[in-house]
């Protein structure tokens, strides 16, 4: 059986109130979405899936497609954010989240 395809981003929410997002399952069995959390503290990735918590317990950032979905997801949101110029001076406002990308193992 061919694997499953990676997660749509559209269908990926953002938790309010917290640094996590819900990714639908594309496992039929599963009906509730995973929650997917960036923990500033560890600088970590974290999500509920199998792959995550065996991540986790290694003390590594999860890297399953949940994380990959969500990854995807904001970066095309900031990328939508970004359009219109910004100032220098806003900037430092947005330090915050480019050590977030920072951290986060690309490929
Ligand atoms: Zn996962």
């Amino acid at each position: 059986m061919k694997q499953a395809t990676e997660i749509k981003a559209t269908a990926i929410f953002r938790v309010i109130g917290q640094p996590c997002w819900g990714v639908p399952s594309d496992d039929a069995r599963r009906a509730h979405p995973y929650k997917v959390c960036w923990n500033e503290e560890t600088g970590l990735w974290e999500c509920e899936c199998r792959d995550g918590q065996f991540a986790a317990g290694r003390g590594q950032s999860a890297n399953c497609k949940h994380v990959r979905a969500v990854m995807t997801s904001v970066l095309a949101n900031k990328a939508q954010a970004e359009k219109p110029a910004v100032a220098r001076e806003a900037r430092g406002s947005m330090r915050r989240e480019i050590k977030m990308e920072g951290s986060v193992p690309m490929r």
